[in-house]
């Protein structure tokens, strides 16, 4: 399937011409303001099916750990993208257009949220890592 995604101003789009994997939503403190919301809502994606078809020259990467990035369009600030080593590793969910055909699995770290923030009943919410026992 093609899924396209593009952000706020709409200078910069992109598309995949595949399926996201693995759709996440991060609660800590990094993903919250990374994010600008209450937590992230992330998809892995191949590189191969992923590109950019316009807007790339206004991308402005910033590395928040070494080797892994994130690509924010420097005109409306939206993040669109995840890096590691350079290429694109995830796409925000926030940016696609229309249904992606993924819903967001499970809710990381929902032990570190914010106060504000009201977890719904339901979800598949681990407090740390997903690995813990809740
Ligand atoms: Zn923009
Ligand atoms: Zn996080």
């Amino acid at each position: 399937m093609l899924i396209t995604g593009e952000c706020f101003c709409g200078s910069v789009k992109y598309q995949i011409d595949g399926k996201l994997k693995d759709a996440r939503s991060c609660h800590c403190s990094r993903c919250r303001k990374t994010f600008s919301a209450q937590a992230s809502a992330y998809a892995l994606v191949d590189v191969d099916d992923f590109s950019w078809i316009q807007g790339q020259d206004l991308l402005t990467s910033y590395e928040s750990m070494p080797n892994f990035g994130l690509q924010f369009c420097s005109k409306c600030g939206s993040t669109l993208c995840g890096t590691h080593n350079g290429e694109v590793h995830g796409v925000t969910l926030g940016c696609i257009n229309g249904d992606p055909d993924i819903e967001i699995g499970y809710h990381l770290f929902v032990g570190s949220k914010a106060s504000w923030e009201v977890i719904p009943p339901g979800i598949t919410a681990f407090t740390e890592g997903p690995t813990d026992s809740n």
